[in-house]
């Protein structure tokens, strides 16, 4: 219930891409609407430029891309899977599915990234593979994880659903891990509702993942007039995203440059402008390391305590800005006990989920609405 008499601005609102209509329009008409048709052949040659990956494919989702690369590994129960507690639940969910034990580490104080100094003391002779998520797409310590992955000949993963575009030192994220995933869900800077995409980063891999993505069938092999039947091969699902869906991302990836254009202005305009009053209230900004090319996928401040933080919320709702909390740490949630492990105390974690508020950041917030979020912001003192 906003106070101001203006209506209340979003957390956030997907943008609708310049040809967005017309492709699914189009997808219709070609009545091509199942998988893997022209649409998903476009989307997936756009992403694969923009990420630099040799080979991509389109899911449904982001979860069931993570899902997806759990099978690739072969994971068998019992296995370990280092994670960040500081996640959305289908880093660790997409695992546990397949009876591996996420073992979660604490995050970095700066970039809330997994701590890349606490990974390899919780390495164990079950452990398989290292999953990294670059938060709010500021790229995790890559140079120094490849290097414990390669030293301990893990997996590493890199849960990507934030970090689309950008880049660690010269190199894009979701380059750096065998495999990596994205998410086009409608929160996410590039959406198609519900959507993502796994990319394939080594050799061998991608007729498995075909195979697992079509019901663990070699269909796709078939199409291709390469085997003249298909069959059952091995385990897979439907991680099979529709030609509409598709038709739709294409649009939105043609757009990424404007859309990432508007997202950092609005980004750096929360930066500049709240920066004095953070400081003199010890808020703490967004850090982002040098190198790190980022993609303005949130803004986020993280006030003093808990008590700050709720009515932080709640004092920006009366002036009509929506503001929300981020991830609750898994390593306490109720699943995160029964399926998981701690490494060794996740302090941090914990503090972060407490403070943390992420700002309204969308591409098509105005400037007007931009100086609203930042006077509601400007108006709250700490106490
Ligand atoms: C959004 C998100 C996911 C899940 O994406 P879906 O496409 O909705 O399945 C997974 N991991 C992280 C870090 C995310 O932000």
């Amino acid at each position: 219930m906003s106070t101001t008499g203006l209506a209340t601005i979003p957390f956030n609102k997907a943008h609708i891409a310049e040809n967005e209509l017309n492709y699914l329009a189009e997808a219709v008409h070609q009545g091509f609407t199942s998988g893997n048709g022209p649409f998903t052949k476009r989307a997936t040659g756009l992403l694969r430029k923009l990420t630099g990956s040799e080979q991509a494919l389109l899911t449904t989702s982001c979860t069931h891309a993570l899902e997806m690369s759990a099978l690739l590994l072969d994971l068998q129960a019992g296995d370990e899977v280092i994670m960040p507690s500081f996640t959305f639940v289908s880093t660790a969910n997409a695992f546990a599915l397949r009876g591996a034990i996420p073992v979660f580490v604490d995050c970095r104080p700066d970039t809330l990234n997994i701590d890349e100094r606490l990974i390899e003391s919780a390495i164990t002779d079950r452990t398989r593979a290292i999953v990294v998520v670059h938060y709010a797409g500021v790229g995790c310590a890559m140079e120094i994880i490849s290097a414990v992955a390669e030293r301990h000949g893990l997996a590493l993963i890199e849960d990507n659903a934030h970090g689309l575009g950008a880049s660690y030192g010269d190199r894009p994220l979701g380059s750096f891990g065998c495999m990596a995933t994205q998410s086009f869900h409608a929160t996410k800077n590039v959406q198609c509702g519900e959507g993502g995409a796994l990319l394939l980063n080594e050799a061998g891999l991608a007729t498995r993942a075909e195979i697992i993505r079509e019901k663990g069938t070699n269909r796709s092999r078939f199409f291709r007039g390469q085997v003249d039947k298909y069959r059952w091969i091995e385990v897979g699902s439907n991680y099979m995203p529709s030609d509409l869906v598709a038709a739709q991302l294409t649009a939105q990836l043609e757009s990424f440059d404007r859309i990432q254009m508007w997202r950092h202005a609005v980004w750096q305009r929360y930066h500049d402008e709240l920066s004095s009053w953070a400081k003199e209230n010890a808020v703490a900004q967004p850090v982002v390391p040098e190198g790190c090319l980022h993609t303005a996928h949130i803004y986020y401040l993280r006030l003093p305590d808990l008590e700050n933080r709720q009515s932080f919320i709640g004092h920006l709702s009366r002036q009509g800005v929506q503001a929300t909390s981020h991830y609750e740490p898994l390593h306490s949630a109720p699943a995160g006990l029964r399926y998981g492990r701690v490494a060794s105390g996740c302090p941090v974690t914990e503090q972060v989920a407490d403070r943390l508020v992420r700002l309204p950041l969308y591409a098509d917030l105005d400037e007007a609405d931009v100086a609203r979020v930042i006077d509601a912001v400007l108006s709250y003192e700490v106490v």
